[in-house]
Formats: structure tokens, C-alpha cells, sequence
């Protein structure tokens, strides 16, 4: 099943929360909506799955178009909303069974239930009331109930939010099982979670998409940018001499007396960085590139 955003806008009183959003995914795609914090990506998820609708433009799932008041489309989708509201009273199983009791899935809805149960690794807590669990394990049930329907269509909005490492690695790996079968978009704020995670990356920026890229065009766009070299030297030294050092176009001094040296070359400048000091008696007591975060990354496709 596939997922067509046609010049969506949604305005909430003034504000344009997106601004002519287009973009598709392919029938068994898992791709990234990538932004920061305000970008509009729980706000295109909610458009998605018919909770809120559009100012304008559409929404089609599988060729129908989504509104906000068919019951249908929620057959379709499978919806983690961002804060992943549940019930605190109840008890996993019974929560899981009244979420499958919407849909009417027959016979075969117990058996179900356990296969799901199974699958998001939820057995040893199934017993609990979801107010006693750790929120790994909430953001389990969470995934659980988005799947309960066996939906051909995935909305996660920050699914792995709040989560320690190893809960993210493995609520990862679920999103990544989940996604052999169906057709997953999924929000994040965070790069690495779009890289480990997806094939193809769209990023949304203050309601705009900015970039819609499979996600090895992304980075090697991103590698013809900026090169950031993080270096820390034994003494004081000034930004003037630094800039002697050949494509080195910027250099920053950080908090920590850490030098940020950017260059917009494509050839590795940390050579040149150690005959540099060399040549002026310095000793470095370190030097690291600096990976390419969110921030290098809009800074590169928004050209800010
Ligand atoms: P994201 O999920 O990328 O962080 P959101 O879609 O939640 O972004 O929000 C996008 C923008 O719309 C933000 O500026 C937010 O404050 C605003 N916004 C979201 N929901 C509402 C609402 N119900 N009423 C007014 N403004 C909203
Ligand atoms: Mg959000």
C-alpha cells in the first residue's frame, strides 16, 4: 500500500504549520520524516491517518483519499501517535484485546493477540497493568497496538523518544522486522535513528520538505559540504595562524578549548592539521572529524 501527500498545508490560526507538502511512499518502503522540533511531522502524521485534516490538499492511501471522518482508513493504518497515549488501569493482554475488539478481526483475534504479544517481546509483562511498566516496554504496547490489525500501513511518530540505548536498538529492530511486510513512515528528530533505520529520507524543515532523498544520495551530498575537524593543541594559538593551514576556511575556538576547523574541500584536512603543528612546535592532543549531524545536515541542504 502506498502513501500519496498532495500540496498539503495545514494552518493553525496563522501559522503554517506545513506549507505545500508533497512527497510519496512506495508500497513496502520504510522511510525517515526527519526534522527538529516543530518541523510539522506529527502534524503530516496526524493528516495521514485522518485524525486531523488538511487546510488543503490530500491524502491518499492505497488511492483512496484519507478524511478525517471514515472509519476505514484506521483498518488501513497502524498509528504510534508521539506521546503514546494509553490506558494506566489496564492490563497489557486486556488493553490489546479492546484495541482488537475495534476492528473485528474474528475468530482468530486471541491468537492474534498472542502472535503480537510474541513479536514486540511483551510475554513476561503481558500480565502487567500498563502503568507499571518501564516506558520501554509502554512504547512495546504502543508498537503492538499500531500492529494489532496487521495494518499494510505503519505510522511511528518517535517511536524510540525517551527510550535508554538498548531499548532503542531494540525497538529499532522491530520497526525494521515490522517493515519487511509493510509500508512504514516514521518521524524522528535524530539522524542516526533515520540512517539505522530506513531506506529513503525526507526532511522536513519549518513545514517545508528540504530534501527527499534514498538515503545514500543524502550522504554523499552531505560529504561534498563541509569537512569539521575538531582539534585541541597543547597551547593557546590564534584563529589567523589556524587559517594558514591550506583549505582550512573557518576555525571557531569551542567552550573547551576544542578548535573547530571547517573546510569545504573534499580532501582530508587532518594531514595538514598535524603539519601544522609540527612546523609551529605544537603537540595535538586531539583530533576527530566531526560526524555530520542534523544540524551540518540542514545547515548543508537549507543552505543556512
Ligand atoms: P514536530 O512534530 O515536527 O515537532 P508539530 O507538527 O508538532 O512538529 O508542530 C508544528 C508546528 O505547529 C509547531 O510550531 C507547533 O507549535 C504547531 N502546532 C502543532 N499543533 C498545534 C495545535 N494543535 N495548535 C496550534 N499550533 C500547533
Ligand atoms: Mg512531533
Amino acid at each position: 500500500m502506498s502513501i500519496v501527500v498532495q500540496e498539503v498545508t495545514k494552518l493553525y490560526g496563522s501559522q503554517k504549520a506545513l506549507d505545500n507538502v508533497s512527497f510519496s511512499v512506495k508500497t513496502g518502503e520504510i522511510v525517515a520524516f526527519l526534522g527538529p522540533n516543530g518541523a510539522g511531522k506529527s502534524t503530516m502524521m496526524k493528516i495521514i491517518t485522518g485524525f486531523i485534516p488538511p487546510s488543503s490538499g490530500s491524502v491518499l492511501v492505497n488511492g483512496t483519499e484519507v478524511s478525517s471522518d471514515d472509519p476505514e482508513i484506521r483498518k488501513k493504518i497502524g498509528y504510534l501517535p508521539e506521546n503514546n497515549p494509553l490506558y494506566p488501569e489496564m492490563y497489557v493482554r486486556e488493553y490489546l484485546s479492546f484495541v482488537a475488539s475495534f476492528y473485528k478481526p474474528g475468530r482468530s483475534a486471541k491468537e492474534n493477540i498472542e502472535n503480537i504479544i510474541g513479536l514486540t517481546g511483551l510475554t513476561p509483562e503481558a500480565g502487567k497493568k500498563i502503568g507499571a511498566l518501564s516506558k520501554g516496554y509502554r512504547q512495546r504496547v504502543g508498537l503492538a497496538q499500531a500492529l494489532i490489525h496487521d495494518p499494510d500501513v505503519l505510522i511511528l511518530d518517535e517511536a524510540t523518544s525517551g527510550l535508554d540505548p538498548n531499548q532503542i536498538i531494540e525497538i529499532r529492530n522491530l520497526i525494521k522486522e515490522a517493515g519487511r511486510e509493510k509500508t512504514v513512515l516514521l518521524s524522528t528528530h535524530i539522524m542516526q535513528e533515520a540512517e539505522a533505520v530506513c531506506d529513503r529520507i525526507i526532511i522536513i524543515d519549518k513545514g517545508v520538505i528540504v530534501a527527499d532523498e534514498d538515503k545514500n544520495t543524502i550522504y554523499s551530498k552531505i560529504n561534498q559540504g563541509k569537512q569539521i575537524i575538531k582539534v585541541s593543541f597543547d597551547r593557546k594559538i590564534s584563529d589567523n595562524e589556524l587559517l594558514s593551514i591550506p583549505n582550512v576556511s573557518n576555525a571557531r575556538l569551542t567552550d573547551k578549548d576544542f578548535w573547530l576547523l571547517e573546510s569545504d574541500s573534499a580532501e582530508d584536512i587532518r594531514p595538514a592539521v598535524f603539519s601544522f603543528a609540527v612546523k609551529n612546535n605544537l603537540t595535538v592532543l586531539s583530533l576527530q572529524k566531526e560526524e555530520n549531524n542534523l544540524e551540518e545536515v540542514f545547515r548543508h541542504l537549507t543552505g543556512m
